[in-house]
C-alpha cells in the first residue's frame, strides 16, 4: 500500500460543491482584488481567531515582513527568533533590515525556549518571534512575561498553529500582531498563496492594511511606503469555505496523532512529540526522532510510505545566511534536530488501513 505524505483528496471531495460555488460566485461578480470576498474571510478569521482586526496579506512570509513593518522595525534593531524553525522566519527580520538573534529551542518541544531569552536581549532588542512549530503552542506565558519586562513587542508565527490554544487562549492573539499562512499545505490553506495578520491593536492593524495596498487606504494618496501583498478574492472566497472545515479536520489530525502515540509509544531510540504543560497542539506536522533516521526514512521510501524532514538544514547553516558567521556546532539543538527529526503523514481523510500501514511498517523497522 502506497500512503503519500501529503494528501488533499480527502479534504477536496467534501468541498468540490461548495469551492466550485465559490468560484461561481467570484466569476459573477467579476471583481478580483480587495472586495467583499476578502471582507467576509476577514470578519471570519478574526472570529475565529478571536482577535479583533484581520489582515489578508499574500502570502505567510508577507505577513511577517508587514508585521515588523508596522511596528517600525528596522536597521539597527534586534529581533529574537527560533533558530530551529522554517526559514521564513529569518527572512523576514533579514528583509525588514533588522538583525536576526537566533535562540535555541527547547529539546522537548522543539520550540523556542524561554529560558534561554533573557540571555539573548540587548538594549536593541525590540521584538520576539515565537513560531508555533509543527501546530503545537510556545510557552506563551513565559515569553509575554519576558516580553513585557523588556518592553519587547512579540509577532507570533501562526503559520503551522491555526486554532491552537496555550492555557486556554488561541495562538495568534497572544502577540502585538501575528502572521500566519494560509499555504495549501498548511491546516488552512488555499488553492494557492494566501496569508494573513492578526491583532488587537487597532492602528497597527490599520498599518497593516496600508502596508499590504502601496501604503495607501484612498487611491493614488500614499500615506506611507507599503508593498503590493494582497489576499485576492478567489483564494479568499475559497479560504471562508474550507474555514469551516477546518476545527473538524483539526480533529481529524488529532486522532491520527492518538493512533500514533498509542502505537508507537516505547519504542526504544524513538521519541515522539512531548505536550507540554498548558500547550495545545494541532499536528500540522507529527515529528518522530530516531538517531537512525536516514535508515527509517529509506526503510519508509521503500514501503510506499512518503515522510519528510523539517528541516534539514538548520537556518544558521544556509548558505544565504553564511555571511552572519554561524558554523556548525554553534546551535547544537537544533542541529541535532535537523539530523533525527522525521515528519509522517498526518493528513485529514487518512484511511484506518493507511494509518496502520504507516505505523506498522515503523514498528516493523525496530523489529
Ligand atoms: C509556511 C510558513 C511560513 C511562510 O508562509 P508562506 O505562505 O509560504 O510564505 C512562515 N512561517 C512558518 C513557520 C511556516 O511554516
Amino acid at each position: 500500500m502506497n500512503v503519500p505524505f501529503l494528501s488533499f483528496a480527502g479534504q477536496n471531495i467534501l468541498i468540490e460543491k461548495e469551492i466550485r460555488a465559490a468560484f461561481e460566485r467570484v466569476f459573477q461578480n467579476k471583481w478580483y482584488i480587495l472586495g467583499n470576498e476578502l471582507l467576509a474571510f476577514e470578519k471570519q478569521y478574526s472570529a475565529y481567531n478571536q482577535v479583533e482586526h484581520c489582515i489578508g496579506v499574500a502570502n505567510g512570509l508577507d505577513a511577517l515582513h508587514i508585521a515588523l513593518k508596522a511596528l517600525n522595525i528596522g536597521c539597527g534593531d534586534e529581533v529574537i527568533v527560533p533558530a530551529n524553525t522554517f526559514i521564513a522566519s529569518w527572512l523576514a527580520v533579514s528583509g525588514a533590515g533588522a538583525t536576526i538573534v537566533p535562540v535555541e529551542p527547547d529539546i522537548k518541544t522543539y520550540n523556542l525556549d524561554p529560558d534561554k531569552i533573557e540571555a539573548a536581549i540587548t538594549s536593541k532588542t525590540r521584538a520576539i518571534m515565537p513560531v508555533h512549530l509543527y501546530g503545537q503552542a510556545c510557552r506563551m506565558d513565559a515569553i509575554m512575561r519576558i516580553a513585557q519586562k523588556y518592553h519587547l513587542s512579540i509577532i507570533e508565527d501562526n503559520a503551522q498553529a491555526h486554532g491552537t490554544l496555550y492555557k486556554g487562549k488561541l495562538t495568534g492573539s497572544f502577540g502585538d500582531i501575528n502572521a500566519t499562512s494560509f499555504y495549501p499545505t498548511k491546516n488552512l490553506g488555499a488553492f494557492g498563496d494566501a496569508g494573513a495578520l492578526t491583532t488587537g491593536d487597532a492602528s497597527l492593524a490599520r498599518k497593516a492594511m496600508l502596508l499590504r495596498n502601496y501604503g495607501s487606504e484612498t487611491k493614488y494618496h500614499n500615506e506611507i511606503i507599503g508593498v503590493n501583498s494582497r489576499l485576492d478574492e478567489l483564494q479568499a472566497a475559497f479560504l471562508s469555505v474550507k474555514l469551516k472545515y477546518l476545527n473538524s479536520w483539526t480533529s481529524e489530525r488529532k486522532s491520527i496523532a492518538a493512533i500514533y502515540d498509542k502505537q508507537l509509544a516505547g519504542i526504544a531510540g524513538l521519541t515522539l512529540p512531548y505536550l507540554a504543560p498548558g500547550a495545545g497542539h494541532v499536528y500540522h506536522l507529527y515529528v518522530i526522532r530516531t538517531e537512525r533516521r536516514n535508515e527509517l526514512q529509506q526503510h519508509l521510501t521503500g514501503m510506499g510510505i512518503g515522510t519528510a524532514i523539517h528541516y534539514p538544514i538548520p537556518c544558521h547553516l544556509q548558505k544565504a545566511y553564511q555571511h552572519l558567521g554561524y558554523k556548525k556546532g554553534d546551535f547544537p539543538i537544533t542541529e541535532h534536530l535537523a539530523e533525527t527529526s522525521l515528519s509522517i503523514p498526518v493528513n485529514p481523510g487518512m484511511s484506518d488501513e493507511e494509518i496502520t500501514c504507516v505505523f506498522k511498517k515503523i514498528q516493523e523497522f525496530h523489529g
